[in-house]
């Protein structure tokens, strides 16, 4: 067996002001204090919008919470004329542990391809910070029954020459796209069966060491009705929840989940 942490991810989107975001990180807090979380038992993190992670981590040292947080996005680039663009670098000054890349929105509204994906999930571990690579079908994909092939496609294009030691590092989030937001939520058996392929197909890359280190999270329309069914599943790790995240109460039940 092996001791695969669980990981719950908040994913806010572009939601929630720094006002908001202090708000929220302070009622998540008290509410899993109130559950008597334990943080070895599920680790807690939230990925607030680029504007709010500065007010993030003030409360979260003034408070010395076990809360982590990190971000939605990061840049190739190390620093020069990228416009709009942060850093790895800016990221890690602030005290973010880990970085979403390749979430299904940033790959269809900024055309990100399987290699920058990748390129972005380097980027984020060379400079010390987890990355939580997502990968999806679409709609016609699941009907067409090619899903498994399509998103173990995704990971093998994204880490095409990566070592065993490196891979067994990061976080991978399945988020079929069809249940992102949609209130649709692939069953228990529907996460299982591609957490299992993915886990199956690392196996076959990189051996048991990195198959059994890698946790692989689920996402899409998770909440506190459906989290223990999914997590009760071998394959699946935790989740990357984006609008059952927002509410302190709701997302806190969540990473309660083992309680
Ligand atoms: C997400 O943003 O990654 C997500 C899974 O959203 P939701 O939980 O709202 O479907």
């Amino acid at each position: 067996m092996t001791n695969r942490v669980p990981l719950m991810a908040g994913n806010w989107k572009m939601n929630l002001d720094h006002l908001e975001a202090n708000h929220l990180v302070q009622g998540l807090a008290m509410a899993l204090q109130d559950d008597n979380h334990d943080y070895t038992a599920c680790e807690v993190l939230v990925l607030p919008p680029f504007t709010d992670i500065r007010t993030v981590q003030t409360i979260v040292d003034a408070d010395d919470l076990d809360i982590k947080y990190g971000a939605q996005d990061v840049s190739v680039h190390d620093n020069g004329a990228y416009t709009g663009e942060v850093s790895a670098s800016m990221l890690t000054k602030l005290g973010c542990t880990y970085v979403v890349v390749g979430h299904s929105e940033r790959r269809e509204y900024h055309g990100e391809s399987d290699a920058l994906v990748g390129a972005k999930a380097r980027k984020t571990l060379d400079t010390g910070m987890i990355p939580i690579m997502c990968c999806g079908e679409a709609l016609e994909v699941r009907r067409a029954g090619t899903h498994v092939e399509f998103v173990l496609g995704q990971i093998r294009a994204a880490l095409k020459g990566w070592s065993a030691g490196d891979v067994a590092r990061i976080v991978i989030a399945y988020e079929p796209i069809w249940a992102i937001g949609t209130g649709e939520t692939a069953t228990a058996a529907d996460a299982q069966e591609v957490c299992s392929a993915i886990r199956e197909a690392l196996r076959i890359d990189y051996g048991d060491t990195t198959a059994d280190a890698v946790r692989i999270l689920y996402g899409g329309s998770a909440k506190p009705g459906n989290i223990k069914e999914l997590m009760a599943q071998a394959d699946v790790d935790g989740a990357l929840v984006g609008g059952a995240s927002l509410k302190a109460d709701s997302f806190a039940a969540m990473a309660n989940f083992y309680a």
